[in-house]
């Protein structure tokens, strides 16, 4: 079964240059229902292309997300907390604390496409400062009753956010939906704090089940807009002036698919190859080098 997706609704589509290269040249990679996704023949970037306008795409997310998102929203904050843990959160993590806590102030966590809160409860819960921007304004308004959150139901770009006010920024599931993932990622880094952290989390274009599924992967949905591999996401990284610190992957064999008895040993072979279904990154602003200083 697909990811959660909006039906296409044919919205005027616009070609755009490839974010990571610039490049014009696009080869068909898979067409679906109203929607189809290209390579960058220069980088290998997978994206659609041409692709929905920014007004088209934020119309999307609506009503819809939040009864979906609500249903599950402590799964998927269990399995973003596993993601973290992955990572080595706590040893990444470690010296922004001791900071915080020699200035006297709380860590401050932003987390980006939020949706509901479930994730930033817990870290308020741990005694983070916590914000959130989402898009979907009912999500926004769901996560500040239930939670009593500061949620902005916004994008980042136009949430306007103070410079290097983050110690840690977070986005799960989300450049992947976004127009112009480089940015984003350059706006990250200019609100993450010196010594600030950024974790992501996407579909893992190179992972096995996109590999053997193609064109029915279940990420290759009408809401993602971009499909990185490891190679495209860490490259765009570095052009926004990131570097990475640790990255993991996780799901060798979807949930349901058939033979299920080969799933825990294919879900093991795959986070060993980094050939998992999700990938999760993450990365802190270059202090100097190529794409300028942390300035
Ligand atoms: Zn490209």
């Amino acid at each position: 079964m697909k990811t959660y997706d909006s039906p296409p609704r044919g919205d005027p589509l616009a070609p755009r240059p490839c974010v990571l290269c610039a490049g014009t040249s696009f080869k068909r990679l898979w067409k679906l229902e109203g929607f189809s996704f290209a390579r960058c023949t220069s980088c290998g970037l997978i994206q659609q292309n041409p692709q929905p306008l920014r007004e088209a795409v934020l119309a999307r997310y609506g009503e819809d997300y939040l009864a979906y998102e609500a249903e599950r929203q402590f799964d998927y904050r269990a399995l973003e907390l596993k993601a973290l843990a992955d990572l080595s959160f706590d040893q990444l993590v470690a010296p922004l604390l001791d900071d915080a806590k020699a200035r006297g102030r709380k860590p401050r966590l932003l987390d980006v496409g939020c949706a509901t809160g479930a994730l930033l409860e817990h870290f308020q819960g741990l005694g983070w400062a916590v914000t959130g921007v989402e898009a979907s304004e009912a999500q926004a308004i769901y996560g500040r009753k239930t939670y009593g959150l500061d949620i902005r139901a916004s994008t980042l770009e136009d949430a306007k956010l103070a410079a290097a006010s983050f110690d840690l920024v977070h986005a799960s599931q989300l450049i992947e939906h976004l127009n112009d993932p480089g940015a984003f990622l350059l706006e990250t880094r200019r609100l993450l704090g010196p010594g600030g952290l950024l974790f992501l989390a996407t579909p893992n274009a190179d992972g096995f089940q996109a590999r053997l599924l193609g064109r029915r992967w279940r990420s290759a949905i009408n809401d993602h807009l971009y499909l990185f591999s490891l190679s495209t996401i860490s490259d765009l990284l570095d052009e926004c002036g990131f570097e990475i610190l640790a990255t993991a992957t996780w799901g060798g064999w979807a949930q349901g698919l058939k033979p299920g008895f080969i799933k825990p040993s294919l879900d093991r072979w795959a986070k060993a190859r980094g050939r998992g279904d999700v990938m999760a990154i993450a990365a802190r602003p270059r202090t100097a080098g190529r794409g300028g200083t942390n300035a």
